[in-house]
Formats: C-alpha cells, structure tokens, sequence
C-alpha cells in the first residue's frame, strides 16, 4: 500500500500574547485530515480557525485527530473545540498536565517556581506577580484530555511517513513531526524564525509527595536536541511561530553561534560580579524585562547551568539558602 503525502496548510491565528500569532497546521490528504495544533482560547483565534477550516469544507467534527506538540496554551487552548466534537487528541505523555487549567498541576508549578525563584534571589513582589501571570495565562487555555499518548520514535497511524521525534528543550514533552522521505518537518516551538525559542526550567515530573521537584536543565537540553536536528535530513521547516523556511540547519547553526556569543556574556558578568545570584545576572543582562520574569529566569539559569557544566563557574548556598555563583578561573 502506497500513501500519498499530505498537504501542508498554514493557518495563523492570533494570540493575546507577546509573540504575536500561533500557527496551526492542517495535515490534508484525500484519507486523512489531521491538525497539528489549534491556537488559545481567545475569539479572535476561534473564528478565524474556523474559517480556514470552512474554507477547505470542513467544520471541527470532520477533523480525524489533534495532534498538540506541547502544552503551552497559546497552542492548545482550543482543544476542547475539537474534542467537544468526538476528535480524538494525540500528544506526548507530559503534555497531559498542561491541560488542566486552575487544577493541581497549576498548584505545584506556582509553588516550584515561588522555592527556585527565592533561592535565585528573586524579590518577593517579584514572585508574586510573576505566580499571578501564571494563573492569569490559563484564562486562554481550556479543559481537554490526551485520548492517545504518542511514543517518540513511532509514525503518525494516518501518514507513516511522519516520525514523532522528542524535541526537549523549549517545553520538556515537546515533539516535532519529520517526513523521513523529504525532511520536511514540523517543529512546534522548538525552532523559531525570527525569535529564538527560550529555554523553559519546568520542575521535573519524577518529584515525589512532600519532596521539592528537581529543575530541568533546560538549555543544555535544547543545545543537545538543536545538534541532533543539524545531524538529520531537513528541508522545509513549518514553525509553531511564524513563516514556514527552508534550510533549517543553518538557522540551527546560527543558533547554536548565537548561544556561545551569549555564555562569554553572562560569563564576564560573572566574573565581574562574584558571588552574585541568579536574579542580579538577570537584571544586568535583561535591564528591560523584569516585567516577563519566567523568561529571563529560565535564560540566566540556562547559562549558569551551562558554564558550570563546562567547569567556568561554581554555585554555593549562603547560609539563608540563597544560591550564588562565581568564576573558578
Ligand atoms: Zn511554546
């Protein structure tokens, strides 16, 4: 049995965000119409989804299955849309967590970020507000539930020239979509255009009742996954944000470039300022954005954890169990 590729069709819709719109795709073939991501729950989004879908002759039911590529909420909100409708929803295990909005998982991460963020010296008004952006963020969001867990390494049922690979880095359950036969590749956010994609420290999901969750690594992550995704195949690439492009791997390698620029930045911070925490390298290096704390704590903590894995830099606990750094050179 031969099957034919499917069609790639970009649909952007617009966000209450920041980053401006989200792309979602729709998987068209004369079998099979999937959709790989589905916008925030926000109207503008709504609307225009439908209409593109409309516009191919289709209304939320027709869809054969949602696949999410990771749980962030301006891709997934308007899951239950579909699901609402009988279309079954296919994500990565992990993912499951983020689509419960105000529930128990929300509870957890508000508490993880509030121990790391006052071990990192973060300022308590801080914490606060940075606790109510994240509840204020599921607003977008809805709830859904993953009917099918994928499994990285396995091929999409309804086009098995697609590999589901796990790209972890910008999201811990995060997948990207690889056409084995013409590399093209659907990567979610895990490779950006115009932006790069920030590194997100989510607390580990192995942390047990009653002990703190240990941090992800998440920049040493995104650089291993990024190497592995230049060592493939890839032609075009179709991101979670912005105009689909060709030649990913360069943009890999300008990434990659842009990244080591960076250390020897925050390394010279270090080494100017010893015994400084986390927080005080953040706001010399991102003076202008303290009102988005999530973003530049998950970057400096990304690159101390990376100049302290290349042996440049060493952390100690002050005895008000406050974490400082500095140079070993
Ligand atoms: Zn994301």
């Amino acid at each position: 049995m031969t099957f034919t590729h499917p069609d790639i069709v970009r649909i952007e819709l617009q966000t209450p965000f920041p980053v401006g719109s989200v792309n979602a795709y729709l998987m068209l073939s004369d079998d099979a119409r999937v959709l790989v991501d589905c916008g925030p729950n926000y109207d503008p989004a709504r609307e225009a989804l439908q209409t593109s879908l409309a516009s191919h002759g289709l209304q939320p039911e027709d869809i054969t299955a949602l696949v999410l590529t990771h749980g962030h909420v301006d891709h997934v909100g308007l899951a239950s849309l579909f699901q609402s409708r009988g279309v079954p929803v296919y994500a990565l295990q992990g993912v499951q967590t983020w689509l419960t909005p105000g529930g128990e998982w929300d509870h957890y991460r508000a508490a993880f970020f509030e121990s790391l963020y006052t071990s990192m010296g973060v300022p308590r008004d801080l914490i606060a507000r940075a606790k109510r952006d994240l509840f204020l963020l599921q607003k977008w969001n809805d709830r859904s539930v993953v009917d099918v867990e994928l499994v990285p390494g396995q091929t999409l049922p309804w086009f098995p020239m697609y590999e589901v690979l796990h790209v972890p880095g910008h999201a811990q359950a995060a997948l990207a979509l690889w056409n084995r036969e013409t590399g093209d590749i659907l990567t979610g956010d895990q490779l950006l255009p115009h932006v790069s994609s920030n590194a997100l420290i989510e607390p580990t999901l192995d942390a047990t009742e009653g002990r703190a969750a240990t941090r992800t690594q998440s920049l040493i992550q995104y650089r291993a996954n990024l190497q592995a995704l230049a060592r493939m195949e890839l032609a075009t690439a179709y991101p979670g944000h912005g105009d689909p492009f060709q030649e990913p791997r360069d943009l890999i390698r300008r990434r990659l470039a842009d990244q080591e620029r960076r250390q020897s930045q925050f390394y010279e911070l270090v080494a100017k300022a010893p015994n400084s925490t986390a927080f005080d390298i953040a706001v010399k290096f991102f003076p202008r954005h303290l009102n988005q704390l999530s973003l530049i704590m998950s970057e400096t903590l990304g690159f101390l954890d990376w100049l302290e894995a290349d042996g440049k830099i060493a952390a100690f606990e002050t005895h008000e169990g406050v974490i400082r750094w500095r140079s070993t050179q």
